[in-house]
């Protein structure tokens, strides 16, 4: 038996959706992009959706939107994707890192609030495996210090927690839909936000800080554009946005298939001792299925489950841990970070989507089961 560690759930109704796009002359972003950010803006219940070409371009466009830049710091976790960070970089500010809540993963409020400083700028969490970060607290701290809030929601586009959804109280949510995530069209992303000024300065950064995109130089008779802002080419086209559009309507079902996933995994490790869930809240997007194991088994486990044809992952490895991040880090002084090192060297993902089927899930707990057996400590 091999189990893929993801596999997608584009169908037949999506495709669909590609081919009237490909029949058509028109490609790049227009009126389907346009469709797309509206459906989505509905479905997340924020007033503006700017469609982009990845999460990363949502990031480091809503921080360089907002002003935030040269020796301005953002504080965020470096239990995450590297692109969290490297979009601050981007942008040209300094990713400050603070350290996690050791159950969940999530970023640690305290120690946001510690770390702020005079050039803080803004806070910018991380929804981990689709469990919302306590946006309460950090918005609270971000009044406090006149802060801008920014949500890497990259894992959670469906998720909730206390009430609250991504992009209900920050300033501007990011999300992706990258070939594993949630919601996907290989590569693509978007920024959506309440604040029309915002959306409109990325929907401007997103194509070269022009005035007309190409379908307003596409309809009606010939007008000159003018470049405004010096932008970037971060803009979605109409190919990729055509994909996402069926596939919204599915997400909620998508998320109760892979709760009920989540919860025959949690229910067949419970008796193992050596095997810790991370602690996941209220409403949860489901996005990735990880456990916690002993570091010195961590690798053996991962290598075992490859040569069982289980495909598995490791997210993350606390970022800071890597090599480029390292030499960066060791010039602006890392603030302690032992919790993330500690649960990056301890994470393993395994095969996670709305059809795996029960067989393939207990057939994955059995081999963890017996590889934890068979690596003495
Ligand atoms: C996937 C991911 C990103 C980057 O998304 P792209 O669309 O590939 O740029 C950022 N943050 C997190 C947490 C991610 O998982």
């Amino acid at each position: 038996m091999r189990i893929e560690f993801y596999r997608h759930s584009i169908n037949e109704d999506d495709i669909r959706e590609t081919k009237k796009v490909l029949r058509s002359i028109f490609l790049t972003t227009g009126k389907v992009c346009t469709n797309f950010e509206d459906i989505f803006s509905s479905y997340t219940n924020i007033n503006h959706t700017v469609a982009l070409s990845s999460c990363t371009a949502a990031i480091q466009l809503a921080l360089q939107a907002l002003e935030i830049g040269k020796d301005c710091e953002v504080i965020t976790t470096p239990m995450t994707f590297i692109a969290t960070s490297t979009a601050i970089l981007h942008a040209g500010a300094v990713p400050v890192l603070v350290d996690i809540d050791k159950d969940s993963g999530l970023i640690d409020p305290n120690k946001v609030e510690e770390a702020v400083t005079s050039r803080t700028k803004a806070i910018l969490p991380v929804h981990l495996y689709g469990s919302m970060a306590d946006m309460i607290s950090l918005k609270k701290i971000a009044d406090k210090h006149n802060l801008y809030l920014i949500e890497d929601a990259a894992h959670c586009i469906e998720g909730e927690r206390d009430g609250v959804r991504p992009g209900h109280l920050s300033d501007a949510v990011c999300y992706s839909f990258y070939a594993t995530k949630n919601l996907t069209c290989g590569e693509g992303g978007a920024l959506s936000t309440n604040n029309k000024a915002l959306a409109e300065r990325v929907r401007s950064l997103r194509l070269h800080g022009m005035n007309k995109e190409a379908a307003d130089r596409y309809t009606g008779t010939y007008q000159h554009w003018d470049m405004l802002d010096l932008g970037w080419k971060y803009n979605l086209d109409d190919i990729h946005a055509s994909l996402l559009i069926k596939q919204i309507e599915r997400l909620d079902e998508n998320l109760e298939k892979r709760k009920i996933v989540y919860q025959q995994y949690a229910e067949l490790f419970n008796d193992l001792s050596e095997v810790r869930l991370p602690v996941i809240y209220d409403k949860p997007a489901y996005h990735l299925f990880t456990i916690q194991v002993p570091k010195s088994k961590r690798d053996p486990l991962l290598n075992f489950l490859g040569h069982n044809n289980i495909g598995c992952a490791v997210n993350y490895r606390a970022i800071h841990t890597l090599t480029w991040f390292q030499k960066y880090f060791k010039k602006s002084n890392c603030n302690e970070l032992r919790k993330s090192e500690d649960f990056g060297a301890k994470t393993v993902s395994l095969p996670f989507y709305p059809d795996l089927k029960p067989v393939e899930i207990s057939h994955i707990v059995t081999t963890v089961k017996n590889s934890l057996n068979s690596i003495p400590f």
